[in-house]
């Protein structure tokens, strides 16, 4: 007789359905590990619409993009049987746990978070929401009990101030979340804009510095081909190239090859060579994704159910996590009045 398996460690992690697309960093930073991590572990993953609003989408758009984030995200290998995928907005639970979280969260604690500084500083208005953004998050991710959390390097901070915020709460009510982990897996890779190497790819900014993993062949070619590089000539990853370090990230990561064994091969050759080579690989990469999301697009009744499957499974969790948490803060639970 075999031994009894033991319990599959939880997974948590969201993406904020903006942009027109994915882009090439979301691929690389997390929605790859999350296809590649189901089968070991029980996975959570949603479409984080609520944190969508910071950016005052136009309602349709977002309404829109949200189902097409859920195409998006199966055209990429997550699997809706093996994994839970859910629309943030649809468990109320999340913006609950929020608030309590933000009244053990302290102002100066929050006021640290880079993520909200740098939006601010690049010209983004801002919103209280904007700055009670890694609040929410905290809840996505503690509401669901995540051992494990896979996400890229730009949000490290606000996993920290999860785990914070976690510790305090345990603290002072007693034993509720577990403390969530970043993903061990994850090589902590960074995509930077093809035209302004020294930020991150993001889809809210867009433009040509930036790959959607639904551009056609043609586009990605002419995006990378036209990548900012730097001075000098040799293909080598280096802190004072930035540009060509990028190339070479993404080159790895679309043909598997390390890093130095790139730099091997391109020894002697130049930037050119480089950037046709990447436009290759990426083109190659993402050529069948597209082909599956068109499929899956024709069948938004396929896509709604999918969700509405996620939101129920979801909130089995959520609800038994928020039952303990609002009878540990003291919350008078309601009597409910005979009919
Ligand atoms: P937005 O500009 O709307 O915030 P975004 O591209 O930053 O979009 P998010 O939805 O905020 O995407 O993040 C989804 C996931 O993708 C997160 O885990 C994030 O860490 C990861 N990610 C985002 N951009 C990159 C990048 N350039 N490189 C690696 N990972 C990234
Ligand atoms: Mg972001």
């Amino acid at each position: 007789m075999s031994a009894p398996r033991p319990p599959r460690p939880r997974v948590l992690s969201g993406i904020r359905p903006t942009g027109d697309s994915f882009q090439l960093g979301n691929y690389v930073g997390a929605v790859r590990h999350w296809a590649a991590m189901q089968d070991e572990s029980d996975c959570f993953f949603f479409l984080a619409d609520l944190h969508a609003l910071t950016d005052t989408p136009e309602p349709e758009r977002l309404r829109t993009r949200t189902r097409e984030a859920v195409a998006e995200l199966l055209a990429l290998g997550v699997d809706a049987d093996r994994s839970t995928v859910f629309a943030q907005s649809h468990l109320p639970q999340h913006v609950e746990l929020s608030w309590i979280l933000s009244c053990l969260t302290g102002f100066g604690e929050a006021s640290r978070m880079t993520q909200f500084q740098d939006k601010t500083a690049s010209g983004a208005s801002s919103s209280v929401g904007l700055f009670y953004y890694p609040v929410l998050q905290a809840a996505d991710i503690l509401m669901y009990q995540a051992d494990a959390v896979p996400i890229g390097e730009d949000q490290r901070q606000h996993l920290e101030l999860t785990r914070d915020l976690a510790q305090r709460f345990n603290g002072r009510y007693g034993q509720t979340f577990t403390l969530p982990a970043p993903y061990a897996g994850r090589q902590g890779e960074r995509i930077k804009d093809l035209q302004d190497p020294t930020r991150k790819m993001s889809k809210s900014i867009g433009g040509a510095g930036t790959v959607w993993v639904l551009d056609d062949p043609r586009t990605i070619t002419k995006k990378i081909k036209s990548a900012v590089t730097d001075t000098g000539r040799e293909v080598r990853a280096a802190d004072d190239k930035p540009g060509v370090t990028n190339l070479l990230t993404i080159a790895s990561v679309a043909t598997g090859a390390s890093i130095p064994d790139l730099e091997q091969t391109y020894v002697g050759r130049g930037y050119g060579d480089l950037k046709g080579d990447v436009a290759a690989a990426v083109v190659e990469l993402f050529a069948p994704v597209r082909e599956r999301y068109d499929a899956l697009l024709a069948d938004p009744g396929h896509l709604d159910a999918v969700l509405a499957d996620g939101a129920g499974r979801a909130g089995e969790v959520a609800e038994r996590t928020m039952t303990a948490v609002r009878e540990r803060v003291g919350l008078l639970a309601p009597r409910r009045t005979p009919r």
